[in-house]
């Protein structure tokens, strides 16, 4: 492994052996608080303490000349160094291996961490330049776009990608707290690049986006449009028919009343930008209630929606848009049973606007995530059978 640091190239390991690289990979010491390297020491510890009462790691180490004659104490010493050294490089640099869970609502969980020296050396962006995935224990980094050469090469880290952490200040804040980065990639410098503009309010004089700051003294806030730069307060109305349109979502989710659900779609209409998170989930739900129903127009009518909202705020090539067509194919050829149709052209009809939301996941995935193309071509098996 050649890295350039400081104008000098370094070799550090080898292909066999790149434990030198790990060993300098950044540790960022300098700027950890207080009770991140005290929570780093307690784990460091333990695992010394396990090393040493469980295994015979200590007289192993002894075999090595240059620790022969030191103490126990001074070797427990030696390697508590080293591990809090690792905890903390891993905290920097570690890869997080995120999983998606098929379902509505979407949502994915972290499943491991690891530490990939390569892809540690490159920087973040928001809207990073390659993507990455594992297969097995090799971590494969694939490019999104045509990277010319000389071109820095980013990744974005911790998974905090626009899919995952649209929000603006949710991900400056993450940012700088768990990598010390100030992003200043165009995603976080121009508040228009950012997804979740879609979650402003409609201004009242030019229907831009406006987000009113929120002020819990008086409930209510000042707030300046991203488009004309009206300044103003969250207009009286808009506060009463946000509190109507919460109360009907409440009655949607509570008691199952899809009337509940159209009368909070019509009123979010009037206050929120068309691609608004909760107008989303709205769909999302609604397309969740028709599914359970086993009622498979309503279902996909809805997905359909959901979609459109999914590919205007992720864009359509993103991750989540490739993964929500998967899920929908998958929702709604369970609902494809003898019963749900009145005619033979219709079950036509609904199976070919499937094929075509698959045929759309596939290109998706094949550029973000080439592992889910095996769950396509489960799903592709399936409709041939149907035909
Ligand atoms: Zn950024
Ligand atoms: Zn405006």
């Amino acid at each position: 492994m050649y890295i350039l640091k400081n104008g000098v190239v370094n070799n550090y390991g080898n292909v066999d052996d790149n434990y030198p690289y790990v060993y300098s990979l950044p540790t960022n010491f300098d700027k950890i608080d207080n009770t991140a390297l005290v929570s780093f020491a307690s784990v460091a510890e333990t695992l010394v303490t396990y090393l040493k009462l469980k295994t015979n790691f200590f007289e192993h180490l002894k075999k090595w000349p240059a620790y022969a004659n030191k103490s126990d104490k001074e070797l427990m010493n030696k390697i508590g160094g080293v591990l809090i050294r690792h905890i903390a490089q891993l905290h920097r640099s570690g890869i997080q291996i995120s999983d998606i869970n098929f379902g509505f609502p979407l949502t994915t969980s972290t499943v491991g961490v690891a530490v990939c020296p390569s892809v540690a050396m490159t920087t973040h962006s928001c809207k990073p330049n390659t993507t990455y995935y594992f297969i097995g224990d090799i971590m494969v980094v694939k490019a999104l776009e045509n990277i010319k050469p000389d071109e820095e090469i980013n990744h974005a880290y911790r998974g905090i990608d626009l899919y995952f952490e649209p929000d603006l200040k949710d991900r400056q804040a993450m940012l700088l707290k768990e990598c010390f980065l100030n992003c200043k990639c165009l995603a976080c410098t121009n508040p228009k690049m950012t997804p979740s503009v879609h979650d402003a309010y409609i201004c009242v004089r030019c229907k831009g986006p406006i987000f009113y700051e929120e002020n819990m003294a008086e409930s209510f806030g000042e707030g300046t449009c991203l488009d004309c730069n009206y300044k103003g307060n969250i207009p009286p109305e808009v506060v009463f028919k946000e509190t109507l349109m919460l109360n009907n979502l409440a009655k949607f989710r509570d008691l199952d009343n899809i009337k509940a659900a159209n009368r909070c779609l019509k009123v979010a209409k009037t206050i929120y930008q068309p691609y608004h998170r909760l107008v989303r989930d709205l769909y999302e739900m609604m397309a969740a209630y028709y599914l359970h129903r086993g009622n498979i127009i309503g279902h996909m009518k809805m997905l359909k929606i959901t979609i459109e909202h999914y590919d205007k705020f992720y864009g359509n090539l993103s991750l989540l848009s490739g993964v929500i067509r998967l899920i929908g194919c998958v929702s709604s050829l369970l609902l494809l049973g003898p019963n749900a149709f009145n005619s033979f052209s219709q079950f036509g009809k609904i199976l070919d606007e499937i094929k075509h939301m698959l045929e759309e996941a596939k290109v998706i995935l094949d550029l973000q995530f080439p592992p889910y193309l095996e769950k396509v071509a489960e799903l592709e098996k399936v409709i041939s059978k149907l035909r």
